[in-house]
């Protein structure tokens, strides 16, 4: 287990002093890694103030412009909700998944995603997302303070980092990066789009449910490479007819 790997990354926070204060949380909790995404107002001295003794976090904080640049690399991504949503996205309780984010960290990167102040994460960026994890507060005043949802992530990794046992949790090998699932989404749609299986433009419901389809299965690197090979065998048939032998 490395806490390295795990990166906290926000995306479009619109306050300095939630991002200074989330500095500040992830020091606290022994986490360095840091991605902003299109950041409404930084750098900033509101920030610095807020983060107190963790400004290195910070320093050395990437700003990206989109979610797909903070997470790429990753191959476990949980995705974050003060509501509950659609079943399409698996829950964990933040117990088990940060647990599960410690044992993944062994073998790869990790991010935990969260969202706007204002509206949170959208659909399509919880499509992004392997799980989702909603702090059980309160139904009638469910949202956290953006900082408050980082140190209470924050707080149930470090318990699961130093808890006996969690190591014999299993990460699991090979698993696909989130840029190796988004490419291959994006492939499966234009075939489904040029074999004339979509009716729907876009065709967004359908895609949510081939992708919590995928998400159930877990993609390991190899399962998109044959899932892609057969994508460009059914854009190429005239291709593949020629290669085989003429008939007798
Ligand atoms: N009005 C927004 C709330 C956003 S709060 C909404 O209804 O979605 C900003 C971010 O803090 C959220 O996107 C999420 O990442 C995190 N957060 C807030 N409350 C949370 C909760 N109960 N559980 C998990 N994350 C939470």
């Amino acid at each position: 287990m490395d806490s390295s790997r795990i990166r906290i990354v926000l995306v479009q926070p619109s306050h300095p002093g939630n991002i200074g204060a989330v500095a500040r949380a992830m020091g606290n909790m022994g986490l360095q890694k840091l991605y902003l995404v299109a950041p409404k107002d930084y750098p900033s001295p509101e920030a610095i103030a807020r983060a107190a003794a963790a400004v290195s976090v910070l320093d050395r904080a990437t700003v990206c412009a989109h979610l797909d640049d903070a997470i790429g690399d990753c191959r476990w991504v949980v995705g974050t909700s003060a509501r509950p949503r659609a079943i399409e996205w698996p829950e964990m309780t933040p117990r088990a998944a940060m647990a599960q984010a410690a044992a993944e960290s062994a073998r790869h990167e990790v991010a935990i995603v969260f969202g706007r102040e204002s509206s949170g994460l959208s659909n399509s960026e919880l499509d992004r997302c392997d799980i989702l994890v909603r702090v059980p507060v309160v139904a009638e005043f469910a949202s956290l303070n953006l900082a408050a949802a980082v140190l209470i992530l924050a707080y149930e990794l470090r318990l699961a980092y130093t808890a006996a046992g969690v190591t014999e949790l299993a990460a699991v090998s090979g698993s696909a990066t989130a840029e190796q699932v988004q490419h291959f989404y994006e492939h499966l749609e234009v075939v489904l789009g040029e074999i004339g299986f979509l009716t729907a433009k876009p065709p967004v419901k359908l895609m949510r449910k081939l992708k919590a389809l995928f998400r159930r299965s877990r993609l390991s690197t190899e399962d998109i490479n044959i899932l892609r090979g057969i994508l460009t065998a059914v854009q190429q048939p005239r291709v593949r007819r020629q290669q085989l032998p003429p008939d007798p």
